[in-house]
């Protein structure tokens, strides 16, 4: 299965996995992660 990404809309962290989890570590929000294309994970990512 191909990865992809995901970012929190509350926090913008990142996750790069099948799907998106349920529960964000970080801000501790839960079903906040939408799927974002590779080119805008590069820019957040700065890669
Ligand atoms: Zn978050």
């Amino acid at each position: 299965m191909d990865k992809k990404f995901f970012r929190c809309t509350v926090c913008g962290d990142i996750h790069f996995g099948i799907n998106g989890p349920e529960h964000c570590p970080t801000c501790q929000q839960d079903n906040k992660y939408v799927e974002i294309d590779k080119e805008e994970a590069k820019n957040i990512l700065g890669l």
